[in-house]
């Protein structure tokens, strides 16, 4: 399965690591959040070696649907009531910033990436009243936010949240043009990390500091990510021949759609659940016949599946690891806004790894408690968790190598996929998406 950045984007094969070597600061993975926390730590004079189990962009990030924003859904709201004003102002600008970092460093490195400037909207077919109400909390928090009663969408809706000054790109040619000056050994996996040991299958790096972009973060104790985050899929389909909509969308109700324009091109996106949590019905059908209703001229080309770490409050974990490991980092927990929050990432980590603090570190902090924002979704995860695990003890079924939570069988994206924790793996075992880190015993 590949995305349309894949087929269009050839980056540059790098070597794989070979015997033992000493840095600064190793980076686990090379997706978005790897590549740019590397790019900025360089600029501070940090020695940094990103480490990709596979290729440059291979992950989520070659998978996105590659909107830079700050509107994250309706997450304003939430966050005013759920952890406050202050640390709601504190999200949205660090995103609102991370947004605008983007346009400078793509203008001022003259970086070829199909970047455009567009706004951004929320929008219902039902009811305007939760919009009205982000738009007005988002604007006074400092966002460029406004109310709007018409789109250009091809149906009608009750309204939309719309947020200039937003953007859109090709992430893969972005990583390829700002990971050219970064060292990155490909088709080196991390297998273990000891103290400031990372051990790979090819050798060892000894690091001052470790940061783990490696998407979910593998090392189970200390950290314990598989306690408080799981992961949730959409699907995407290509459409050509759809007139530009003036804008990227985001649909607020159940069911509703993503869409975005890409040289004459409609990315459309669909069906978010629980990894694991297969749908009755199948979301490429569902999506094939709105494309056919919406835009009957138009041809699919393809569709593919990507999914994102979700935080128990919304939030993405972004600081050191644990309290038992000062010396390892984390950038996770995107909730499928991995653009701007990797940008966002990669700023705070950068000025943390050289002992600077930042405005946004007790919001983002991996080791922050909010128990007002966590208590439904724990008690969802737990639940999910334990029954995935105790599938897991019958004789006869497919285990996940991570934690031994039974397997569930995607049927329409031909994948075995953990409900607990949302580790994923091919029709032949292959491995795809961690946590886990083994491929299923019967792979070919
Ligand atoms: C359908 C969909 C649409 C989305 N659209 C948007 C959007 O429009 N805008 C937006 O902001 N966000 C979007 N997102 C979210 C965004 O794509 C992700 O948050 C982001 O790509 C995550 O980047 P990452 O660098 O954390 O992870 P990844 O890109 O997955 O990178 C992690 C890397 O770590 C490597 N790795 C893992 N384990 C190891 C190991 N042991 N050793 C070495 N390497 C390892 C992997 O191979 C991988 O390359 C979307 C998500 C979904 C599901």
């Amino acid at each position: 399965m590949k995305s349309i950045w894949m087929d269009t984007t050839m980056i540059p094969r790098r070597n794989s690591l070979t015997g033992n070597k000493r840095t600064e600061v190793v980076i686990i993975g090379a997706g978005m959040a790897g590549v740019l926390t590397a790019f900025y730590l360089q600029r501070h004079g940090v020695h940094v070696v990103i480490l990709e189990a596979n290729r440059i962009g291979s992950g989520q990030s070659g998978f996105t649907t590659a909107k830079i924003t700050s509107q994250h859904n309706l997450i304003y709201q939430k966050l005013e009531k759920s952890v406050g004003k202050d640390h709601a102002r504190l999200y949205g600008k660090a995103n609102q910033l991370a947004v605008e970092e983007y346009g400078k460093l793509i203008t001022r490195n003259s970086i070829q990436c199909h970047y455009e400037k567009k706004d951004a909207y929320l929008y219902s077919v039902q009811e305007s009243k939760k919009l009205l109400k982000e738009a007005e909390i988002a604007k006074e928090l400092g966002l460029p936010a406004s109310f709007v009663q018409e789109t250009n969408l091809p149906f009608s809706v009750c309204g939309a949240v719309r947020f200039t000054g937003q953007a859109q790109f090709n992430p893969l040619e972005f990583l390829k043009e700002i990971s050219s000056g970064i060292t990155i050994y490909e088709r080196t996996k991390v297998i273990k990390v000891h103290g400031h040991d990372v051990i790979t299958d090819r050798g060892v790096i000894k690091a001052e500091k470790i940061v783990f972009a490696s998407h979910y973060p593998f090392v189970n104790i200390p950290g314990f990510y598989f306690a408080k985050m799981y992961q949730e899929k959409s699907y995407v389909l290509e459409l050509d021949s759809v007139d530009d909509l003036g804008g990227m969308y985001l649909g607020v109700d159940k069911k509703a759609y993503s869409l975005r324009n890409y040289d004459g091109r409609l990315l459309l996106g669909y069906g978010s659940h629980r990894t694991g949590k297969v749908p009755d019905t199948d979301p490429f059908i569902t999506m094939r016949h709105t494309a056919e209703h919406l835009f009957p001229k138009s041809k699919i080309l393809r569709g593919w599946t990507a999914q994102d770490c979700m935080t128990l409050d919304g939030i993405p974990y972004i600081g050191t690891y644990s309290a038992f490991r000062p010396d390892w980092y984390v950038a996770t927990g995107f909730g499928k806004w991995g653009m701007s929050s990797s940008m966002v990432a990669a700023k705070m980590l950068s000025l943390q790894i050289t002992g600077k603090r930042t405005p946004y570190d007790s919001v983002f902090s991996p080791q922050r408690h909010h128990i007002k924002a966590s208590a439904l979704r724990a008690a969802e995860h737990g639940l999910e968790s334990v029954k995935g695990l105790s599938a897991g003890i019958r004789p006869g079924v497919v285990n996940c190598p991570h934690l031994g939570c039974r397997m569930i069988w995607n049927q329409y994206d031909k994948r075995w996929e953990c409900p607990c924790h949302g580790s994923g793996f091919e029709i032949n075992g292959k491995i795809c998406a961690g946590p886990a880190q083994r491929s299923l015993p019967f792979i070919d």
